[in-house]
């Protein structure tokens, strides 16, 4: 469900994201600590697609084999799906969620991927990532001036940074959110 977001989001930074294509194949970029995130506002839809590495939502990558590990990821699962408990748009733009899709390995609907270019896997090597696509509709988008990612940092404090392409109304725009600055403006 995400061809919109991403044909929006990412074909005009093919050329700048190209340098990387080598390091990280068609999985992006996995970076612990920072994730990605694209936001696209089109009349009253609000996209928003987050890809993370597994360990800022969960601190580990490795399946989850122990009943410890698995309640973390069915925790960090659940929070996910409820994005207006992670990011908080303004009251008087009555955003509600319309859908919510998790993959990842550790869900168990998705591929794991092993960051060695020679194919080895070393154990600790193994790299997994968390996606979460949301689609949320606002009943009145133009009261939708910013989002604050607050509760997200707070939440996952294993996620010290977004690295953001905003598509709205004035446009695309890049931006760099973290725990001490937390709201994206559109
Ligand atoms: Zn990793």
């Amino acid at each position: 469900m995400r061809p919109l977001l991403l044909a929006l989001a990412l074909i005009p930074f093919a050329a700048a994201q190209a340098h990387d294509e080598h390091e990280h194949g068609s999985l992006g970029k996995h970076e612990h600590s920072v994730a990605q995130l694209n936001v696209a506002l089109d009349g009253s839809t609000l996209e928003l697609e987050v890809d993370s590495p597994a360990m800022n939502f969960v601190g580990f990558e490795h399946p989850a084999s122990s009943a410890a590990d698995q309640a973390t990821v069915a925790a960090a699962r659940a929070q996910l799906g409820k994005p207006l408990e992670l990011v908080q748009a303004p009251a008087a733009a009555k955003c509600g969620v319309a859908e919510v899709e998790l993959e990842s390995p550790l869900f168990g609907n998705a591929k794991a991927h092993d960051h060695d270019d020679d194919g080895d896997e070393h154990e600790g090597h193994q790299h997994s990532d968390i996606n979460a696509h949301y689609k949320l509709t606002c009943a009145a988008p133009e009261a939708l001036t910013s989002l604050d990612f607050a509760p997200l940092f707070k939440r996952f404090p294993g996620t010290q940074k977004l690295v953001v392409q905003l598509i709205g109304p004035n446009g695309q725009q890049g931006a760099e959110l973290t725990p001490a600055s937390s709201l994206l403006k559109f």
